[in-house]
């Protein structure tokens, strides 16, 4: 169960990226953000940032994050997804895998440690974060239809999230540990 928490336990949680506390994440020295795009930025499929994406992206940016898009999808999609918010991106990120996290952090120059990655999945987003040495930050899906195959998916992550008991935000005890001053 120690193993099941070291890489699918989300460091903190979130109904939306609105409720993120970024400064919060800035102040402790994070300095990169990793992002997801479908169901986390975008709804399922899309090919262009919409006003929460974008207002997100800002509000980042504006605090003085470096941001990345992070995702599984395919080239074709996340390079005009990417390219509507002007951001660097790596497609078919292949997550649970560490490699894109690391080849982002090397590209940026940021160590992982000082690196969020956020995201809808605990098995994709959530465990490439812990096993690459960032943050892990769960945002609760966008859109409520999705593929078969992450349909299953979400039926193991709703027991893991009952299991982690998971709520709460920059206040839950989890992050508060790891970030003490
Ligand atoms: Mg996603």
């Amino acid at each position: 169960m120690q193993n099941l928490e070291r890489y699918l336990k989300p460091d903190l949680y979130c109904e939306s990226l609105d409720d993120l506390d970024l400064k919060k994440l800035y102040h402790d020295g994070y300095r990169l953000l990793l992002i997801d795009v479908d169901n986390t930025l975008a709804s399922h499929g899309s090919f262009e940032a919409d006003d929460y994406a974008q207002r997100a992206i800002k509000r980042a940016r504006d605090i003085g994050f470096d941001c990345r898009i992070v995702s599984n999808a395919g080239h074709r999609r996340i390079k005009s997804y990417a390219e509507s918010l002007r951001m660097p991106y790596t497609a078919l990120a292949n997550k649970p895998s560490v490699r894109a996290i690391l080849d982002a952090c090397a590209d940026s120059g940021i160590q992982p440690k000082q690196s969020v990655m956020v995201g809808d999945q605990i098995l994709t987003d959530v465990m490439s974060a812990h096993r690459a040495g960032a943050l892990a930050v769960l945002v609760r899906p966008r859109a409520r239809q999705e593929a078969v195959n992450v349909r299953f998916k979400r039926l193991i992550e709703r027991w893991l999230f009952r299991h982690f008991k998971l709520g709460g935000t920059t206040d839950s005890p989890e992050y508060q540990n790891q970030n003490e001053d």
